[in-house]
Parts: C-alpha cells; sequence; structure tokens
C-alpha cells in the first residue's frame, strides 16, 4: 500500500514539490506518492487531510497559519513563528513543522562560513529566517523599504532600519527576503544602498526562484558566491521527506535522489 502525500496551496498549479518528492520517492524505493490539492479555505485543512487519507503534506501561500492552527503537536520553531509548512500524521496526530529556515540555513553553509548576516525585507519569510539564523549563532541585521513591518523586529531585539536610516556595514551574507524583482525588475534596495552593501559581502542570496532577479543579476556583476530560492525549496523538500518517511535515510541520501529534480 503506498502513503499518500500532498501540497496544499492557493494558487498550487505551478508548485514543483509534487516532482521533487516523487522522484525521490521513485529514486528511493519508498511507497509513497505525492500529488497537488488547492484549498481555498484554511479551515477545511485538517478536515480536507483526512478526508483525502494522507499521511502528510506540505503548506504553502496562504495557508502556513491555518497549519499551525491545525497540527496536534508543533515543533518549537514552527510554534515561535506561528507557520507550518509541512504536517505528518502519527499515531492519529497531526505533527507540524517549519522546514523553510533549517533548508535555507542548510543552503547557506554550502556557500561557507557565515556569521553575520543583512536581511532585505520584512515580512513572513524575513521573520522566519532571522529567529533561526539568531539561533544558529549569526548576527542579523534587517532593512526595510518602510516602517510598519520592522516593530516585530524591534520588540524581538534585531537592529533593523528603513532605507531612509541605513548605512551599509560589512555582513558575510546578504539575504533577499523582498518580493522585488519576483513581477517586476526592482531592485530590493535603490541601487546606491545596494552596491554600498553589496561591496562588503562575500555571499548573495535570494529566496526568489524561477528567475534570475536583478539582485542576483547585480551580485553576479560584482563577483560575489551566490545561490537562488531554488536551493531554499530543495533544502526545506529534503528535510521535509525526512519527516514524512520517518527519518530513515540520511539527508544527503535524500539530497542525492532529489537533487536532479532542479535538472527536470
Ligand atoms: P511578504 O509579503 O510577507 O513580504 C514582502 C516584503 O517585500 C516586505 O518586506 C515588503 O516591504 C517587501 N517588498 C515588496 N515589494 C518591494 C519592492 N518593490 N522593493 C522593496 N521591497 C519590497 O512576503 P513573504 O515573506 O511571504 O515572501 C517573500 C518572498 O519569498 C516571495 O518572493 C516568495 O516567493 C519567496 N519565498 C520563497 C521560498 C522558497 O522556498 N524559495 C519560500 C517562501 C517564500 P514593505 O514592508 O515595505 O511592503
Amino acid at each position: 500500500m503506498h502513503e499518500l502525500f500532498a501540497i496544499f496551496g492557493n494558487p498550487v498549479h505551478h508548485s514543483r514539490s509534487p516532482l521533487m518528492h516523487n522522484l525521490a520517492f521513485k529514486t528511493l524505493g519508498y511507497p509513497g506518492c505525492y500529488t497537488r490539492w488547492r484549498l481555498e479555505e484554511g479551515e477545511m485543512l485538517r478536515e480536507t487531510f483526512f478526508r483525502l487519507g494522507l499521511k502528510g503534506i506540505n503548506i504553502t501561500v496562504p495557508h502556513k497559519e491555518a497549519a499551525f492552527e491545525a497540527a496536534d503537536v508543533v515543533e518549537p520553531f514552527a510554534a515561535e513563528v506561528r507557520a507550518v509548512n509541512t504536517l505528518v500524521l502519527e499515531d492519529g496526530k497531526l505533527h507540524g513543522f517549519n522546514t523553510d529556515a533549517p533548508g535555507f540555513y542548510r543552503a547557506l553553509q554550502r556557500l561557507g562560513e557565515v556569521r553575520s548576516a543583512l536581511i532585505m525585507g520584512a515580512g513572513g519569510t524575513a521573520r522566519a529566517l532571522s529567529l533561526y539564523l539568531r539561533s544558529r549563532g549569526i548576527d542579523v541585521e534587517v532593512v526595510n523599504r518602510s516602517a510598519r513591518r520592522l516593530k516585530w523586529f524591534e520588540a524581538e531585539g534585531f537592529v533593523s532600519h528603513t532605507w531612509e536610516g541605513f548605512e551599509a556595514k560589512a555582513h558575510d551574507v546578504v539575504i533577499n527576503t523582498t518580493s522585488a524583482g519576483l513581477e517586476d525588475d526592482a531592485l530590493p534596495m535603490p541601487r546606491a544602498l545596494l552596491d554600498a552593501a553589496l561591496g562588503q559581502t562575500a555571499y548573495a542570496v535570494d529566496v526568489i526562484y524561477g528567475k534570475e532577479t536583478p539582485f542576483l543579476k547585480e551580485a553576479k556583476r560584482l563577483n560575489l558566491l551566490t545561490f537562488d530560492g531554488s536551493q531554499m525549496l530543495l533544502q526545506q523538500g529534503i528535510i521535509a521527506f525526512d519527516h514524512f518517511t520517518g527519518h530513515r535515510y540520511t539527508l544527503d541520501r535524500i539530497e542525492a535522489a532529489m537533487r536532479p529534480f532542479l535538472q527536470l
């Protein structure tokens, strides 16, 4: 009997998660099958999970908070950010995890040693990454276009600025978590500020995938080491797969089975 998995989101037709997980199931010989499900109402998440007879799901925009609410047991980091992107059924209970930030960190470690980071943007992704990176001993500074979203970062004790109050300092990595460049050709900060920040870092990474953003183009022009959001997508998927399959494979073995999806 195969175990059934899915990604819940809205929209969800563009998701590459089914490809990624099915490739790993096939390569590792695990009896699993992964599909996608467009979920309109977040409140229906739990009922839909059980009605479809699923073993586990990933959750994408806009239902990560609904998934947090639907879980019976939530790991501490996911509880802290109130966002769950992985649910697994174990002994009749839904266990919730957030693999986005740990996945990003696993990708970041491949670049080299990172002790300080500048995060551009102050949305949900920036909140998760800032808390997780800090928990791994990385010094985090945040810069955002406008002030409203920065209140949370100030309350959490992060040094944060709007563009007006920002003066670039040296960091090991500059991270773009804004949606600038996703559907337009915008840079995440005015060019002069961005170039000042990129001029004092070794690495530049973007969480956007599927296109090379103006930010990454600029970083490459300056000969920085870079990666885009596809590495974060892959690594969060590896950690989710590990939860789905009960920790029977090493993460490196899952990675070897899953990574070829990037070329598909
Ligand atoms: P949010 O909507 O919560 O936050 C968006 C942020 O971007 C805000 O800080 C906003 O600033 C800023 N912003 C938007 N447009 C611009 C612009 N033109 N110039 C400068 N800043 C801008 O988004 P999320 O945190 O949920 O997602 C952010 C990105 O992360 C998305 O592109 C998403 O696709 C990607 N993502 C990738 C993942 C992966 O696996 N690779 C996983 C999760 C997300 P302000 O406060 O001033 O409005």
